[in-house]
């Protein structure tokens, strides 16, 4: 099985610029009580659960840390409104992203590693092409003059592991209160074929939710449809 790890397409011409950020929430974590760190995750974002009819949803609003026993006061009330099977971790985002564009975008936009982004029109010819796992959401966006591009961010589920070979040997446990891990990245990371997904072809990497991966169909098709703004770079599945 082989998998593909996503980057931006360099000196393509596309100076599409997005300034935008989620709508919602979960408040970062201030000095875990067991670990004492201060952190936030980054690469959990659902921009098709929107909070707007959640009655509590303004709480979730502000970017701000909270210590810890708020911090679990917000989240199991949200845990208790939003679908089953959603990881909740400090700094999790939701709802469809806002703000302001400005440029030319290709096909696909990565306004950070970790965000993918996408036209409608791309999107719709991957699902045809049998492409799966490709849930978008559209973003609200504004842009100065002209009709602003009709972008969509994909909510892309976890799946997948690092191969153990690329592991070090001693491994600090996770936080067992917060759950904070301070591994590095390997460098460079090997993937556990059998841990890679069958039923989606765009993924977060489980272990590392910033690494956006591609299996060989979504490849394949991007390809084969023409379609501009990303590059892949294969990793290494053992
Ligand atoms: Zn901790």
């Amino acid at each position: 099985m082989n998998a593909y790890e996503l980057e931006t397409a360099a000196a393509t011409g596309f100076t599409g610029e997005l300034k935008v950020r989620h709508p919602w929430r979960l408040p970062g974590l201030e000095n875990c009580e067991r670990c004492g760190a201060t952190w936030a995750t980054t690469g959990l974002q659902y921009p098709c659960i929107d909070l707007s009819a959640f009655p509590q949803h303004t709480s979730y609003r502000e970017a701000r840390i909270e210590p810890q026993g708020e911090l679990d006061r917000l989240t199991e009330q949200l845990r208790d409104w939003i679908p089953s099977g959603i990881l909740l971790r400090p700094g999790a985002s939701f709802g469809p992203m806002e703000g302001t564009a400005r440029g030319v975008f290709g096909h696909f936009h990565l306004p950070n590693p970790w965000t993918l982004c996408m036209h409608r029109e791309a999107l719709e010819q991957l699902q045809a092409a049998g492409v799966h796992g490709l849930q978008g959401c559209r973003m609200n966006l504004r842009s100065r003059g002209t009709p602003p591009p009709e972008l969509l961010e994909l909510q892309l589920e976890r799946h997948g592991h690092f191969h153990p070979d690329c592991l070090p040997a001693a491994q600090q446990p996770p936080c067992a209160r917060c759950g904070r891990d301070t591994a590095a990245l390997p460098d460079p990371y090997l993937l556990d074929a059998a841990s890679l997904p069958t039923t989606v072809d765009v993924f977060r990497l489980a272990d590392w939710p910033t690494l956006i991966l591609a299996t060989q169909r979504f490849v394949d098709a991007v390809q084969r449809l023409e379609l501009d703004g990303v590059t892949f770079r294969q990793v290494e599945v053992r």
